[in-house]
């Protein structure tokens, strides 16, 4: 009746059939499937060859009974994993071994598929056991529900131990140590640096009001899900510090050290060259600080402490007292002079020169055979794939605040860079990870930014023990009782090298008492040289 009525008026039609069976259906428990244990189940097996001819038999006489356009049919199942931890619509607590299905069909298709069905019976047994006893609220050893604490430490620098920074000589007073915290159900512990320059304040209030909440009891091992991927930059680094905590996490509960869970295709290497980074001074005569000619001193200071390269930068107040590079080229020829030809120098610029003073020094860096200029102007790529034809030999590095993969891309891609600096108290070890992999695969290196704590320092060298273009770990040798001191036991540079702990997570562990010691110091983390010609 309908079937013409539709044609005529230009109405496709198709048949409609559902995955439904009725239990009272004559010799429907010949076709149903088989739960964990061999009992029938309601549901009837696809594999079962009596229900696929069945099916056939049905839609052949559909449509050739009738004049359709097509058939449709409709079935909405979950596989026996996920029916069995309940990764479902509409959880109802069901029976961890009500599922399917294990008939022998299937099992014979399986073993067809070089499925080795013992063992498949053996897991999902096992699994049932697990799912059993989370029920009975038993946690597991991992633990899976996550709490979290944030700690700030400061530290007041000595004035002795005050340095000035920038284009306006600022100076650096105090220094911070932003470190997150998280505890699992099970009492497990980890620990994650997080970039103070994302603002301690700004921080705490942050992790307060979005982070706690987005991770209070989730499973730390879906830390790529949870607290890595796409970001802003400022949130970045509290989220740095959960990726970062969640693999320590993951490595405790895993009993290895992160390098070895991370090095998925390469031999780890846990002996790891560092360079010295410092090099600051003021070009302002008459100052309290230290001269452009402190840097020989400084290099040689570093070489006899067993360093094999040093980094400096341009110097307080280059763009405000309107140094040239004619007046500096002369120090970096004696430096050079002094460290001799087998010690690495390298250049940091911090974005601060203009392309004519780059283009005017390039030639210099060459001559003096540096091993890498770091971010030499502001952070244009054009600028930067402009200025690698007036290099051959000297490496341009950079990317040191980059939260994420699609910041670092186009960098890589246009060949930009040829370090890339990603660290993981900016990005946190899951995206750094992907970075290096990223920079990797188009022959780049990576030397991550590593500028602040110790705790940062730990991430950062089981990151390049892991990854094979892994090149120099950065030493800070500005003074900061975070570098050293945070820790139980000694995790520092010997002899211009550092080992990766080979304790499970990161290794290390916090001292005690640290937040009395280091009490918070309101402000911000540079004042301006009062000294200093506004
Ligand atoms: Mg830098
Ligand atoms: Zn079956």
């Amino acid at each position: 009746m309908v079937i013409p009525v539709a044609k005529r008026r230009g109405v496709k039609v198709f048949t409609w059939s559902e995955d439904v069976w009725n239990p009272a259906v004559r010799s429907v428990e010949k076709i149903q499937e088989k739960d964990l244990y061999g009992r029938n189940a309601r549901t009837v097996c696809f594999n079962n060859p009596d229900h696929h001819n069945f099916l056939m038999g049905l839609m052949e006489d559909f449509t050739r009974s009738y004049e359709l356009d097509g058939i449709m049919w409709g079935s909405e199942r979950y596989g026996a994993f996920g029916n069995m931890v309940e990764s479902v619509h509409n959880r109802n607590g069901n029976d961890p071994s009500l599922v399917t299905c294990f008939c022998n069909f299937c099992q014979e298709k399986a073993r067809g598929r070089g499925i080795n069905v013992d063992r498949a019976f053996e897991g999902f047994r096992t699994l049932e056991a697990w799912v059993r006893s989370c029920r009975g609220g038993k946690r597991p050893t991992d633990g899976y529900h996550v709490t979290l604490w944030r700690i700030l430490f400061r530290y007041r620098l000595k004035p002795e131990e005050e340095w000035p920074d920038g284009d306006n000589n600022v100076i650096i007073y105090k220094t911070e140590s932003v470190i997150v915290e998280l505890t699992t159900d099970v009492g497990l512990k980890g620990i994650g640096g997080a970039s103070r320059y994302n603002g301690p304040a700004e921080m705490k209030e942050y992790a307060e009001a979005v982070v706690k909440p987005a991770i209070l009891d989730k499973n730390p091992f879906d830390v790529e899900y949870l607290a890595a991927g796409l970001c802003g930059p400022r949130a970045r680094g509290v989220w740095a510090g959960v990726d970062t905590a969640m693999w320590d996490i993951i490595g405790k509960a895993k009993g290895l050290p992160l390098y070895k869970i991370l090095a998925t295709d390469t031999e780890p290497v846990t002996h790891i060259r560092m360079y010295a980074s410092g090099g600051e001074f003021t070009w302002q005569k008459g100052s309290r600080f230290v001269g452009p000619d402190d840097l020989v001193k400084q290099a040689r200071r570093h070489k006899a402490a067993g360093y094999t390269a040093f980094k400096y930068r341009p110097g307080g107040g280059f763009a405000r007292l309107g140094i040239k590079m004619a007046d500096f080229i002369p120090y970096m020829r004696d430096l050079r002079q002094a460290v001799g030809p087998n010690f690495d120098l390298i250049q940091e610029a911090n974005t601060r020169w203009s392309m004519e003073q780059c283009i005017a020094i390039a030639p210099v860096l060459e001559e003096l055979k540096y091993l890498w200029w770091e971010e030499p102007t502001r952070k244009n790529v054009d600028d930067y794939v402009k200025l690698k034809k007036y290099l051959s030999n000297v490496k341009i590095s950079g990317g040191e605040t980059m939260p994420n993969r699609a910041t670092l891309a186009e960098w890589v891609d246009r060949g930009a860079y040829d370090i890339v600096q990603p660290g993981c108290d900016d990005a946190g070890v899951t995206e750094c990870w992907h970075m290096a992999r990223m920079a990797g695969s188009r022959g780049k290196l990576i030397c991550p930014h590593n500028w602040q704590d110790g705790l940062i320092t730990a991430a950062n060298a089981h990151l390049l023990a892991a990854v094979p273009n892994r090149f120099l770990l950065e030493s800070n040798m500005t003074p900061n009782p975070f570098k050293e001191g945070l820790f139980k036991e000694k995790f520092q540079a010997v002899n211009g090298y550092i080992d990766v702990p080979q304790k499970p997570g990161l290794g290390v562990e916090l001292k005690d008492g640290l937040e009395e010691l280091y009490a918070p110091i309101p402000g911000n983390w540079n004042m301006p040289d009062p000294n200093f010609p506004r």
